[in-house]
């Protein structure tokens, strides 16, 4: 099959790799019909990402027709169209049994690499390092899929790929991190980043109640999406602007009820960027907090704090004193996919939300290598990438 390879720091490469073969019992074989470039994968396309190797089959968004199950499988067959959650999850482990599926304590058969390093280890991820499982993608024409009854679930309307694609992450995504921020009825919800993660959070927030939903970016095709979104734009570029205070007016002076870091590690920072940088580069420090630290100073007191934005591990900086004099609320992490599968799809089903909204840029599998760069430069107005692994040329 053909399948996106890493082959190191910046270079992706397209490449004929042997087909997936059933390994355990509980595995199913996917023929991917289609899959997706996401934000976290360019922290992989960075370098930022330990335990990278040379040839790994990158992605983690996507969906498919079964094509093979193995013999201890009872909920899918051949043929099930389903769409599968990116993180692996057992279904058994106590992680698992209290829904925290991202937890999952029996699906990275390299834990312990990651408990070197971190001290833990979440759920494997497909794509994501040898640390997190060194499972192979999904941007690929097929995939194995471990726990075939606890991840993937079975598509039985005939809505197109790519109104159930997201459904893969970015959608739960971001639902979960509106549902971490803890939304009352008629709140103010600021959220950083206008990406796809964040564009869903901010759809997200006006399902779970919010009154107003403010979105920083700055990048107008970006705002333009989160506008659609009902949300109001905010462009921290604009020459004299200070976010804390712009969101300070729009709030009566206390600031937003909650506040969702959408950003995460690789955020652009214009204040401290340079001693982020040199700190990073000298591996004093691991990432780039800039969005983390106006979160902490720009929500209100005794507010919420959501983080689905992905960080790596040591942060500088971070005003922890402002966090607890303010008596503010954190909730973060990896989503637990299992738990919003379900529910989330059937918004899809009934109208209230069409999931390919944000969907930018269509490509074959041979154009994913140049589709990671234009992602990346958030050139040509790129906001989403979805690929055809079965269209070879453009
Ligand atoms: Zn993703
Ligand atoms: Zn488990």
């Amino acid at each position: 099959m053909r399948a996106v390879c890493w082959m190191g720091k910046q270079s992706i490469e397209v490449h004929t790799v042997p087909d997936p073969a059933i390994l355990n019992p509980s595995d199913a074989i996917i023929r991917i019909t289609r899959t997706a470039i996401c934000g976290s994968d360019l922290h992989l396309y960075d370098g930022y990402i330990p335990t990278m190797e040379s040839g790994d089959i990158l992605g983690h968004e996507f969906m498919g027709v079964v094509e093979e199950v193995g013999s201890g499988v009872k909920k899918l067959k051949r043929g099930d169209r389903v769409v599968v959650p990116f993180t692996i999850a057992c279904g058994n482990c106590f992680f698992c049994k209290s829904h925290l599926y991202s937890a999952c304590d029996n699906s990275n058969p390299n834990a312990h690499i990651a408990e070197a390093a971190y001290g833990y280890s979440g759920s494997a991820l497909y794509g994501y390092s040898h640390m997190m499982g060194g499972y192979a993608g999904g941007q690929a024409q097929f995939a194995r899929v471990p726990f075939a009854d606890v991840g993937p679930i079975k598509i039985e309307n005939d809505l197109p790929d790519e109104k159930i694609l997201f459904l893969s992450d970015i959608y739960p995504t971001g639902y979960m991190a509106a549902e971490n921020a803890n939304i009352q009825p008629g709140d103010t919800v600021a959220v950083w980043g206008a990406g796809p993660v964040g564009l869903f959070a901010a759809a997200s927030a006006y399902m779970l109640g919010a009154g107003k939903v403010i979105s920083i970016d700055r990048f107008p095709e970006r705002l333009k999406l989160a506008e659609a979104c009902g949300a109001f734009a905010l462009d921290y570029s604009e020459p004299d602007l200070n976010v804390i205070e712009a969101l300070k007016d729009l709030t009566g002076g206390n600031g937003p009820d909650s506040c969702i870091d959408a950003v995460g590690m690789e955020a652009h920072g214009e204040t401290t960027g340079v001693y982020d940088k040199v700190k990073q580069a000298l591996m004093m420090e691991t990432d780039r907090p800039t969005a983390l630290r106006e979160v902490i100073q720009a929500v209100r007191k005794g507010g919420t704090v959501s983080i689905p934005g992905v960080y790596g591990g040591v942060l500088d900086k971070v005003n922890f004193g402002a966090a607890f004099g303010k008596g503010i609320i954190m909730k973060m992490g990896q989503t637990h996919m299992q738990r919003y599968l379900r529910p989330l799809l059937d918004r899809v089903e009934q109208g209230q939300i069409d999931p390919s909204f944000l969907i930018t840029h269509r490509v074959g599998i041979e154009e994913v290598p140049a589709a990671y760069k234009t992602f990346r430069d958030k050139a040509e107005q790129c906001v989403k990438v979805v690929i055809d692994p079965w269209r070879l040329a453009a």
